[in-house]
């Protein structure tokens, strides 16, 4: 590494620069940081990796964004264990298409999101890459022990349920792809819909209350599809998962904005993904309880459906026919479903 490197790195990270305390002993300067948890808590530790053109386009995302959202991806895994989010790692291999203010935003939008939900960055690796830009974020957190929730806790008899609003992220994608081509300006009405795809929330107080209870279910993160996360759960609980269509979350917004498009909201709260809300399965008798505490954090919460014995299958009601529901994640950008890599 040059000195020029050396001296980019720090520019990039100074707001780490000399952060020590709350359980770090070293951070960024020396060779690997060092930390600590409290002794009743285990390490949450997930890993996600975002490359340009596949997974994101100059033309969709900010910088600043890129950066944001690869922290949240990580943040709502760790959200999705019941575990609170603490330190990030940042691997970024920069192509020359790439400037070096260009790179300052993708860490001010790391920063954002670092900030945001407490997390502080703790190292890192850079290197250069011939064609395209790779941001890989590594985030750690922490979980009582014994208590993280699995996709395979969830057994007949329970609800299943989602946090906030699916389907909203592929609906910003949709009308970013079209303004990026035609060079329009996105209308006011429609902005709401670039917020749920370029600055997403991770739902972690509300994966905090899930962990809390005496007798949780199974819990995922929706960054594939409501189709594949609930898939995932049923396949890993050997269950069935049955939902109502009308009961899937979709904000006002992205029901106009698909209206206006010609296109179905339901299929991007399935197979759209990046939306990082919370799908999981309660039992029957926590619903008012666990509703209201949702409530008190402003989290909308939506039961869709309920867990069956048999499967693993996924079925939906739709005007009073049952249907399955497909095992896929959407495919953004017409390559082989690179993001489930
Ligand atoms: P080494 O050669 O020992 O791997 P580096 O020169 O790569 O050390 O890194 C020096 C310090 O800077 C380390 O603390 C490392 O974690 C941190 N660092 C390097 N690159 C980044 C990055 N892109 N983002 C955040 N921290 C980084
Ligand atoms: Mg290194």
């Amino acid at each position: 590494m040059t000195y020029d490197e050396f001296s980019l790195i720090r520019r990039w990270t100074s707001r780490s620069a000399g952060q020590t305390g709350d359980g770090l002993s070293v951070g960024i300067g020396d060779d690997a940081a060092v930390f600590s948890l409290p002794a009743d808590r285990e390490v949450v530790a997930c890993c996600d990796a975002m490359v340009e053109t596949v997974h994101f386009l100059k033309e969709t995302m900010n910088p600043s964004d890129i950066g944001y959202k690869a922290v949240i991806s990580n943040i709502s895994d760790v959200a999705a264990m019941g575990g609170i989010p603490k330190y990030a790692l940042i691997s970024i291999a920069v192509s020359p298409n790439w400037t070096a203010e260009e790179c300052q935003q993708i860490y001010d939008g790391i920063y954002a999101a670092c900030e945001a939900y407490g997390v502080r960055v703790i190292g890192g690796d850079t290197v250069s890459s011939p064609a395209a830009l790779s941001l890989s974020v590594t985030v750690m957190g922490e979980v009582e022990k014994g208590r993280a929730l699995l996709r395979s806790a969830a057994k007949p008899g329970q609800l299943v349920f989602v946090t906030g609003h699916v389907g909203g992220s592929a609906a910003g994608l949709d009308l970013l792809l079209q303004t990026a081509k035609t060079g329009e300006a996105v209308e006011e009405m429609w902005q709401p819909l670039v917020a749920f795809h370029q600055r997403p929330v991770a739902q972690v107080a509300a994966g905090r209350i899930l962990a809390a209870s005496a007798n949780p279910g199974a819990l995922n993160d929706v960054s594939d599809g409501l189709a594949s996360e609930l898939w995932e759960i049923s396949e890993a609980s050997g269950v069935c998962l049955r939902i109502e269509a009308e009961l899937i979350p979709v904000a006002e917004t992205t029901r106009m904005y698909a209206s206006h498009k010609g296109k179905d909201p339901l299929h991007w709260a399935l197979y759209g993904g990046e939306d990082y809300q919370l799908a999981g399965t309660i039992e029957a008798v926590e619903e008012e309880r666990i509703g209201a505490l949702f409530a008190q954090q402003g989290i909308p919460f939506t039961v869709i459906g309920r867990v069956e014995a048999g499967g693993p299958s996924v079925v939906m009601n739709r005007n009073s026919r049952w249907e399955p529901v497909a095992k896929a994640g959407f495919n953004h950008f017409g390559k082989a479903d690179a993001r489930k890599g």
